[in-house]
C-alpha cells in the first residue's frame, strides 16, 4: 500500500515557517489578487488564497472586477499595482472571461511581482534553471518529493500533460534534478506504454480515471495534479486512486495533495518578492 504524500500537512508546515520568518523580519508583504467575472471555481480559489495570506501574515488585497471591465481597464489596474510599493506580488486569477487577451495581461505584470511565474522572463529563468520564482504547482510537487526524500536523479519521470503552467515547467524542474523525462499529451500514441515506464508519474490532464492501475509500474511514485469535479460534486484527480494506491510506493491524494502545496508556494513566492523589494 502506497505512502500518502500529504500536501495539507507539508503546506501547513511551510505556512507556519513563513509566519515565523515574517514576524522575525518585522515585514508585511502585500499580495494583490485580481479576479475578473463570476466563475464560481475561481472565486473559491481566491478565497482560499485570502485565507492563506491571513494565516501567514501577508496583507492581501482582492480586486473583484465585473466580466465587462474590459482589457484597457484591467491593464490600467496592472500598471497601478506594478507601481505600488506596498504590493509585492500580483496574481491574476485565470482563466479570464472570453474577450480578454490573457497573455497581454500576464506579460504586463512586472516580472519582479510575478508570483505565479507566468511572465516570459520567469519562464525563461525556469528553463535556464536559475530562477527566483518557479510556477507554484510544479514547484509544489518538487517540494513534496524533496520532503519525502524522493530524489528524481536518474529516475524515469513521465509527465502527462504539456500545458505552460503545469506540464512543461514540471518536466523542466524534474530535468534540473537530473531525471530522464518523457512528456505525454493528447497525441501520444500509446499512453499506457509510456506511463508503465515511469518511476515517477505525474498526471496533469484533467480527466477523471485516465490513469488506471494497469498503466502504473508497481512501486512507482504517483503524483496527481488534476482537480476535476465529478458528477457527484466531489473532487477527483486523473488517477484511479484506490487501485493505484495498492501498487504505488507513494501517491498524492485529491484533494489534499498538490493543491495545498500550490497555495503554500504562492505564499513563499510572495515573501521572496517582498524580501527582494525591501532588500532583506
Ligand atoms: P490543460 O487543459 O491546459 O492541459 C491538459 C493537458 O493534458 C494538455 O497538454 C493535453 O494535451 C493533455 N491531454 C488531454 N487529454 C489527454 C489524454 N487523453 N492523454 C494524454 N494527455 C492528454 O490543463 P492544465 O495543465 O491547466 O491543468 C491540468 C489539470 O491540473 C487540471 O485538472 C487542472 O484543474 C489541474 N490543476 C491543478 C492545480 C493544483 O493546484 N493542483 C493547478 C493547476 C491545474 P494537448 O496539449 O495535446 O492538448
Amino acid at each position: 500500500m502506497a505512502v500518502i504524500l500529504d500536501g495539507n500537512a507539508l503546506a501547513a508546515n511551510i505556512k507556519q515557517k513563513i509566519k515565523a520568518d515574517l514576524e522575525g523580519l518585522g515585514i508585511v508583504p502585500g499580495l494583490a489578487v485580481v479576479i475578473v467575472g463570476d466563475d464560481a471555481a475561481s472565486h473559491v480559489y481566491v478565497n482560499h488564497k485570502k485565507k492563506d495570506c491571513a494565516q501567514c501574515g501577508i496583507k492581501s488585497e482582492t480586486f473583484e472586477l465585473p466580466a465587462d471591465t474590459g482589457q484597457d481597464k484591467l491593464m490600467e489596474l496592472i500598471h497601478e499595482l506594478n507601481s505600488r510599493d506596498d504590493i509585492h506580488g500580483i496574481l491574476v486569477q485565470l482563466p479570464l472571461p472570453k474577450g480578454y487577451d490573457e497573455q497581454a495581461v500576464i506579460q504586463a505584470i512586472s516580472p519582479k511581482k510575478d508570483v505565479d511565474a507566468f511572465h516570459m522572463e520567469n519562464i525563461g529563468r525556469v528553463l535556464d534553471g536559475n530562477f527566483t520564482f518557479a510556477p507554484c504547482t510544479p514547484y509544489g510537487v518538487m517540494r513534496l518529493l524533496e520532503h519525502h526524500g524522493i530524489d528524481p536523479a536518474g529516475k524515469h519521470c513521465v509527465v502527462v500533460g504539456r500545458s505552460n503552467i503545469v506540464g512543461k515547467p514540471m518536466a523542466m524542474l524534474l530535468l534540473h534534478k537530473h531525471a530522464t523525462v518523457t512528456i505525454c499529451h493528447s497525441r501520444t500514441k500509446d499512453l499506457a506504454e509510456m506511463t508503465r515506464k515511469a518511476d515517477i508519474l505525474v498526471a496533469a490532464v484533467g480527466k477523471i480515471g485516465l490513469i488506471t492501475a494497469d498503466m502504473v509500474k508497481p512501486g512507482a511514485v504517483v503524483i496527481d495534479v488534476a482537480i476535476n469535479r465529478g458528477d457527484d460534486g466531489k473532487l477527483y484527480g486523473d488517477v484511479d486512486y484506490a487501485p493505484v494506491a495498492e501498487i504505488a510506493s507513494y501517491i498524492t491524494p485529491v484533494p489534499g495533495g498538490v493543491g495545498p502545496m500550490t497555495r503554500a508556494i504562492l505564499m513563499e513566492n510572495t515573501i521572496i518578492a517582498a524580501k527582494m523589494a525591501m532588500g532583506k
